[in-house]
């Protein structure tokens, strides 16, 4: 049995084979073959390099021609490779001896050859492991067909063990296939993971080695609870993962239970808990766990999900169904988010030294003005049938929030002019998750009619911490008083304007941290849909005069560790009581020591 520590990121227990997965590779079928089909195995792969070896030849002979015979040599060298008895004696053994396919086989003697070339300590010779990995791709290829892993072929149930994981790999799954997810480098709120989170599949980040140290097939745990990883699990260890599992389901029922009780504190002061989604599917569980409705539609799913950019129509179709569905109740659309590790091929964007700070989110959309406009008619059209809101996300001040007011309202007089219904109160509001519009929210507070903290990038963007780096993931504090100084100043802004304030970052979703943004006054929290339950039955446990005083003496502290001493003592009768009826307490968990401890 092995043990490995991460990062908690999405909770919950997944216990099955590991998938490796590299976005990179091939989708390698792993089969045993019938003794009587190894011939037919060997000569698949005999073909398959003899066929390499024809291409590798007609180039070599057409680099020469073009470049010259100093330029060709490589060719020879690769030739040479495919040759290699170092190549072809273990595949073959493979398969002759292991009963593997062809594909497989020839899989994984490349994968212990390259292991050996990354361990070379001469550059010039590491640097041919990359000449291997061309080589590898050109025969995967003729074995394969040219397929392209994906998570959206994972070939059964399984947990995923991967580098790094992008919203555009997530986009593509299928959830009922992913039990688990392991990354090995990502922080907690990078959007892959709270993709997750919104997908109830369990997830720690920040696992170092599980890649090299995992096989596939290989049988293992994911404790989303504690941010473990546990590879072949003893008999004892199953059997206790099996029962904490039950028992996680049961509660999550029994919390389920409360969908129709108000988030009202013991005396009587109420907020509204709204859900986040991202894919259309996402508007069911919202529902169920009793969501009023969505605070937060992360529209850029659409766009990354398929291969295409969506259009009007589809768009229409895609908002008015969830608009529909929860009517009465709000609908929140943010217009597209894409940029920072949100990067949709379809775009044909630049590569940038630093996407987060760049042509992100509103700026990228005022540039692709059709394609802004497009969304905005769509929004507006779907605001015909539903309560639908419209969201701006990063802005960061005045003069930027207008035009894209403009924009808004030129597609407001195209519809008019084409008769085309639409509710022309639709109200319209920003995202607080710059700290530049945090320090101007009194003059963005007079110029809409709602604010939404994105506390994600409100974080990263104040601390100067990359929400999706594990190396600083222990220092992406919600309870910075930087942080929540900003966010303080946010509330009042918009209060002094009469509008009301919204958080839709991650911080909602904790009991802990949530229950302190309604002491500082905020109106709604909004947050994965599975994480609502909890989150009532804790402002249902406490009285608003206890977490107004508590959020007062926070905002006056100056040291985290106190700060989150001082919340975690007044919560903790509450948590008592949690984990005396089976529940783990939910403590904030980006941090790296508590996820080590
Ligand atoms: C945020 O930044 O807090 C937010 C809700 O937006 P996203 O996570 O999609 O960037
Ligand atoms: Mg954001």
């Amino acid at each position: 049995m092995k043990h490995f520590k991460g990062i908690q990121a999405s909770p919950g227990i997944a216990i099955g084979p590991v998938y490796l997965y590299d976005p990179e590779e091939f989708l390698v079928d792993q089969r045993r073959v019938h003794p009587r089909d190894i011939p037919a195995e060997e000569s698949r792969l005999r073909d398959a390099i003899a066929a390499v070896a024809e291409d590798f030849a007609a180039t070599r002979a057409h680099v020469e021609d073009v470049l010259g015979k100093e330029h060709a040599q490589i060719f020879d060298a690769h030739l040479l490779i495919l040759q290699d008895a170092a190549l072809l004696d273990p595949t073959i053994a493979r398969i002759r001896d292991e009963a593997r396919n062809a594909e497989y086989a020839f899989w994984t003697t490349f994968r212990h050859l390259r292991r050996q070339f990354e361990a070379i300590q001469d550059d010039y010779l590491r640097e041919r492991g990359t000449d291997l990995l061309g080589i590898e791709k050109r025969v995967l290829a003729k074995l394969c067909n040219w397929e392209k892993a994906g998570l959206d072929r994972l070939p059964h149930e399984a947990i995923v063990v991967a580098r790094d994981l992008m919203p555009d790999d997530m986009a593509h799954m299928q959830p009922d296939r992913v039990l688990g997810l392991i990354t090995e480098v990502g922080g907690p709120t990078s959007h892959a993971i709270i993709l997750a989170r919104g997908l109830e599949i369990p997830a720690v980040v920040s696992v170092v080695h599980a890649l090299s140290e995992a096989r596939m097939g290989d049988m293992a745990i994911v404790d989303g609870q504690r941010g473990h990883f546990i590879l072949h699990p003893d008999r004892e260890t199953l059997a206790h993962y099996r029962r904490l599992s039950k028992k996680l389901r049961a509660r999550k029922a029994g919390l389920v239970d409360s969908r129709d009780l108000p988030a009202e504190t013991t005396d009587g002061v109420r907020v509204a808990l709204q859900a986040n989604v991202e894919l259309p599917n996402e508007v069911h569980s919202a529902m169920a766990y009793g969501a009023e409705g969505v605070g937060l539609y992360r529209t850029e799913y659409l766009y990354l999900a398929q291969n295409t950019l969506p259009d009007e129509a589809s768009q229409v179709a895609a908002y008015s169904q969830m608009a529909e569905r929860i009517a009465p109740q709000p609908l929140v659309i943010r217009t597209l988010d894409l940029g920072g590790d949100k990067m949709s091929h379809v775009l044909n964007t630049q590569p940038e030294m630093n996407p987060f700070l760049g042509l992100r989110s509103i700026r990228l959309t005022m540039e692709h003005r059709d394609l802004f406009k497009t969304q905005l008619r769509a929004i507006l059209k779907a605001s015909a049938v539903g309560n639908v809101k419209v969201m701006f996300p990063l802005i960061s001040g005045v003069g930027e929030l207008r035009e894209a007011l403009l924009v808004l309202a030129e597609v407001r007089e195209e519809l008019t002019r084409e008769g085309v219904p639409f509710d022309d109160r639709c109200p319209v509001g920003v995202m607080i998750e710059v700290p530049a519009a945090a320090l101007v929210a009194d003059q963005l507070a007079r110029e809409v009619n709602f604010f939404s903290i994105g506390t994600n990038d409100l974080i990263q963007y104040t601390l100067a911490v990359d929400r999706g780096n594990d190396l600083v993931a222990y220092l992406f504090e919600p309870f910075h008083p930087a942080v929540l100084r900003l966010i303080k100043r946010v509330i009042d802004a918009a209060h002094a304007q009469q509008i009301p304030v919204t958080v839709c970052g991650e911080m909602a979703g904790n009991p802990h941290s949530g229950l302190l943004l309604m002491g500082m006054g905020v109106d709604k929290l909004s947050m994965t849909p599975s994480a609502l339950p909890e989150v009532k039955r804790a402002i249902r446990a406490v009285s608003f005069d206890q977490l107004q005083s508590l959020a007062e003496d926070v905002l006056n502290m100056h040291v985290i560790a106190e700060i989150r001493a001082r919340i975690t003592h007044a919560f903790s009768e509450e948590d008592d009581a949690g984990e005396a009826r089976g529940q783990e307490s939910v403590r904030p968990s980006t941090h790296k020591n508590a996820a080590q401890a």
